[in-house]
């Protein structure tokens, strides 16, 4: 299974002046984290990491610490997460027809939740991993007027990785650059198009580091995981 990876954004949200995902936690870059979980996978066999240019010394220096087996390949990201994702796609290898994209940010996903993605994605066109959502959602005008509350029960956060069967998530991306829609996933090219986007459980915490309080919350978790492992 080839999986693309977007880590082509910065630190804004983080107050940082770097890309966040060159941040260390608990001594190693988070994209590090992300990657050493990919490559964990029963499944995974090719990465495309999408990035700055002027972050590629750093992602390289990562990959030589990381030794991975499988090929790794550099790509130039875009201006959005669409356009990075774009990038990638445009890169894949021809053999490649199912692809998994994982957020960089996501540094916590396991290993298992790759693995049931890719099983997953064997049996349908197009997957996000997902959890139910645990707030009342508030749908909010302009002027911060509450207009709606949807019902919980079918209100799922969207997490990555998210799959897609690779001819036709070439074909949304291309629909979606025609007819400028901005998005902020791949499902959602996908549901504009009228394709069905199955639901995979998600894990708690696999949560997107976006804030200094993300960052953390993921030490937090991956102290208590190396507790676990090494008790
Ligand atoms: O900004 P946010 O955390 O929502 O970005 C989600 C993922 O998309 C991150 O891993 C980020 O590096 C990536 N991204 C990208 N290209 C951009 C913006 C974000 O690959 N231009």
């Amino acid at each position: 299974m080839h999986l693309l990876i977007p880590a082509a954004g910065s630190g804004r949200r983080m107050g940082s002046q770097r890309n966040k995902l060159l941040l260390t936690l608990l001594g190693k870059p988070l994209l590090s984290w992300t990657l050493a979980a990919a490559e964990a996978s029963r499944h995974i066999s090719w990465i495309g990491i999408m990035g700055q240019p002027e972050d590629f010394p750093a992602f390289k220096a990562i990959l030589s610490d990381l030794s991975l087996v499988m090929p790794v390949k550099l790509i130039k990201g875009g201006a959005t997460r669409q356009e990075s994702v774009y990038n990638g796609l445009q890169a894949l290898p021809p053999s490649a027809d199912r692809v998994l994209i994982h957020d960089g940010a996501r540094c916590l996903a396991t290993p298992e939740l790759f693995d049931r993605s890719a099983e997953a994605l064997l049996t349908c066109p197009g997957l996000i991993v997902a959890v139910p959502v645990k707030d009342t959602i508030k749908v909010v005008d302009e002027r911060r007027i509450v207009q709606d509350t949807p019902d919980r029960r079918n209100l799922w956060a969207a997490q990555t990785p998210q799959g897609f069967e690779v001819k036709l998530l070439k074909q949304c991306h291309q629909e979606g650059r025609q007819k400028s829609w901005e998005v902020t996933d791949d499902a959602a090219l996908f549901e504009k198009c009228g394709l069905p986007v199955q639901i995979v459980e998600g894990e708690e915490t696999n949560l997107k580091v976006t804030t200094p309080v993300d960052l953390a919350l993921a030490e937090f978790i991956l102290r208590q995981r190396t507790v676990t492992v090494d008790s």
